[in-house]
């Protein structure tokens, strides 16, 4: 086969997830078809292919890794893909199963299941790059379609993806949203909120609450000073950073202040 005809072997790998994210892949519709005659999708067990141990030249990674089993496969994954791509909250921040991280799971699963010795899952919830190198990181709970798409174009032109840690607020402004926060005095996490989703929520006259994980530069204590000022306590403001992205640094030490005001 001539060279230029090979075509990049693509890989698309669930961890502990609910799969939404690898619907934003299918849901590219025919631009997913047009990208099948441009990669090769040599595992992608959603949409049918199954390869997972084959090697590829980008492995998109969506999920959290949370079970035992989860931390042996994501090193095998890493040794056999060029890229590593993680893609949504589960895998970028440990997801909203990374709640149970300040929890007491095993007593949780002692209360849930009559058989809890069957269940073998680690204490932590952990986001992929904690285990592995990652080569690019797609927020979002799910990530969006466009978004995929527009990673997967960058990949193949041979530049890096563009990385838009910019706030929800840019975006809100761009469409021209009334703000909530500022017009009916909602409590928004946009402030602090990682761009990409095209301030989804805001259009729709409810407030953003952090699914895309936060942005660069995110001044939690400045919007938790004006959550209080809108009326929210300290447990209501712990709450709010405590959500998809709980486990993402930023957010987790913003509800740490807010409950340490709570216990004072
Ligand atoms: S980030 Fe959200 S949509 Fe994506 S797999 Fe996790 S829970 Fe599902
Ligand atoms: S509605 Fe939320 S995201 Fe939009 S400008 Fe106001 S605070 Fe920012
Ligand atoms: S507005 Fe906020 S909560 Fe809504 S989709 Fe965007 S990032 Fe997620």
């Amino acid at each position: 086969m001539n060279a230029s005809t090979i075509k990049p072997r693509v890989a698309v790998h669930k961890f502990s997830s609910c799969d939404g994210c690898q619907l934003a892949l299918l849901n590219l519709g025919e631009d997913l078809l047009t990208l099948a005659e441009r990669v090769e999708l040599v595992h992608f067990a959603e949409a049918g292919p199954l390869n997972p141990d084959t090697d590829v030249d980008i492995a998109f990674v969506e999920g959290s890794v949370s079970t035992p089993e989860d931390l042996e496969r994501i090193q095998h994954i890493r040794a056999h893909s060029r890229m590593l791509i993680a893609i949504g909250a589960c895998a970028t921040s440990g997801g909203i199963q990374g709640l149970r991280n300040n929890a007491d799971g095993a007593q949780w699963i002692a209360q849930i299941y009559s058989h809890p010795e069957a269940i073998a899952s680690l204490q932590h919830s952990t986001p992929i790059a904690r285990h592995v190198k990652v080569d690019f990181e797609l927020w979002g709970c799910p990530v969006n379609s466009r978004q995929m798409l527009a990673v997967v174009n960058a990949l193949l032109l041979g530049v890096a993806p563009r990385d838009n840690a910019d706030k929800v607020c840019t975006e809100c402004k761009r469409h021209g949203y009334p703000c909530v926060m500022v017009t009916r005095g909602i409590p928004c996490m946009g402030p602090v909120t990682r761009a990409g989703c095209g301030a989804l929520c805001p259009g729709l006259g409810r407030d953003c609450y952090g699914c895309y994980g936060p942005a660069e530069n995110a001044n939690t204590d400045a919007l938790a000073a004006q959550f209080a000022h809108l009326g929210l306590t300290p447990p209501a403001v712990a709450q709010r950073f405590q959500s998809i992205n709980s486990q993402a640094p930023v957010f987790l030490a913003a509800a740490g202040k807010a409950q340490a005001i709570r216990d004072e």
